[in-house]
């Protein structure tokens, strides 16, 4: 018998779980009263194992290794089965500093790098600027990292529309109150930051990005430009269609959807243009906010609920690089498979005597 899956939630992570549970023969249904308003459609879209590593999420370090890895043939099947590109540009990333303090941060940093096991190569500032000819001639120097590349999250969601379309499942615009009164075998719950209302562990992490964009034949740059800009952090991710994503702030006020101060957005463009001058000759386009979906441990929630049901949420600063990896996972969960990510990201692990 067709097992018939519900999927609450079509962000990038629901649509993704549905796609690959309907290409196992699954019978799919998936629930959001305005697919893709969530933060799949904020994120920068950067794949990034190793410059997003932070102290004190170490166990995500393989995970996310295994989804970045998983990318270029992800991408390279979702193209071909929605007929639209995803925007993955394979290109390395940059860290760079601006000053000794900055260059003494990334220095910091570079120790849990190494813990990932993944490939970097330090560089001084003037190797920094011959990987990136569009850095300031300020930088000390930083660290390069190949296997840091990145994706465009809207033509990547746009893609899984397409996709989950053309695999013949069914998408009703309907906010999900009850999951149990879903008629269905088996029950999905990837509604970022909305799977609270589930009673799942997760707040809200709100984030604001600019979006600008260089004019034709006006030089964008060639790596993701990540920086330590006097102490605080900022990235650069350009795509080859011209837009270039500065982001991103980061406070907890809950689901406050004004798009941050001026004074905010003032920094963004102040630090991502000393690291990139060409920033300054872009037009602005859009000041967006979205809130990330955290878990208290900052870990995704991934695995078991019950007999019927199963969380895919908490994805974070994360949901995008993780696409693939929770998408075969939870398929595979779906069709009653064991997965080490549920030993791993125990959606549970937080109730009373787990
Ligand atoms: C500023 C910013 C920058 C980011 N940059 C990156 C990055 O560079 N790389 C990266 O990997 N990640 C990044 N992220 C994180 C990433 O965007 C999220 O982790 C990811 O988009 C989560 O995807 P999701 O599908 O779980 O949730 P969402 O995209 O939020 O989708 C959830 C969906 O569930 C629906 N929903 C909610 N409640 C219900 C309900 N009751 N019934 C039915 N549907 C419901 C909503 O309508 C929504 O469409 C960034 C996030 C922000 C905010």
């Amino acid at each position: 018998m067709v097992m018939r899956l519900a999927v609450v939630g079509a962000g990038s992570i629901g649509l993704a779980v549905a796609w690959r549970a309907a290409g196992r023969g699954a019978d799919v249904t998936v629930y959001d009263p305005d697919p893709g308003s969530g933060a799949s459609r904020v994120a920068a879209g950067m794949l990034a194992a190793v410059t997003e590593a932070q102290f004190g999420e170490e166990e995500l370090l393989p995970l996310m290794a295994e989804s970045v890895d998983a990318w270029p043939a992800f991408a390279e099947k979702l193209e071909d089965a929605s007929g639209a590109a995803v925007g993955y540009r394979d290109v390395p990333t940059l860290m760079v500093g601006l000053d000794d303090g900055d260059r003494a941060e990334i220095d910091r940093q570079a120790s849990l790098y190494r813990s990932s096991g993944r490939a970097f190569e330090a560089l001084n500032g003037r190797a920094s600027r011959k990987a990136e000819p569009l850095l300031t001639h300020r930088t000390r120097g930083g660290v390069l990292v190949p296997g840091d590349h990145a994706v465009d999250p809207r033509a990547l969601h746009a893609a899984l529309l397409a996709a989950v379309e053309r695999a013949g499942v069914r998408i009703r615009a309907e906010r999900v109150d009850d999951p149990a009164s879903l008629d269905a075998d088996q029950v999905v719950l990837a509604a970022g930051c909305g799977s609270a209302a589930f009673g799942l562990p997760i707040r809200p992490v709100r984030g604001a990005v600019l979006r600008l964009r260089a004019a034709p034949g006006q030089p964008v740059p060639r790596t993701t430009v990540r920086g330590w800009v006097q102490g605080h952090p900022v990235y650069v991710v350009a795509r080859d269609n011209g837009e270039v994503v500065v982001g991103a702030t980061s406070d907890e006020r809950g689901f406050d959807p004004t798009t941050g101060t001026a004074g905010a957005v003032h920094d963004l463009l102040r630090r991502s243009i000393d690291l990139v001058p060409e920033i300054a000759e872009y037009h602005l386009d859009e000041v967006t906010v979205g809130f990330r979906p955290a878990a208290p441990d900052n870990l995704p929630l991934l695995g078991r609920l019950d007999e019927r049901t199963i969380a895919a949420t908490g994805h974070y600063r994360h949901g995008i690089a993780l696409v693939p990896a929770t998408a075969e996972h939870i398929a595979a969960l779906t069709a009653g498979e064991a997965s080490a990510v549920h030993e791993a990201f125990d959606p549970l692990r937080f109730e009373e005597g787990s």
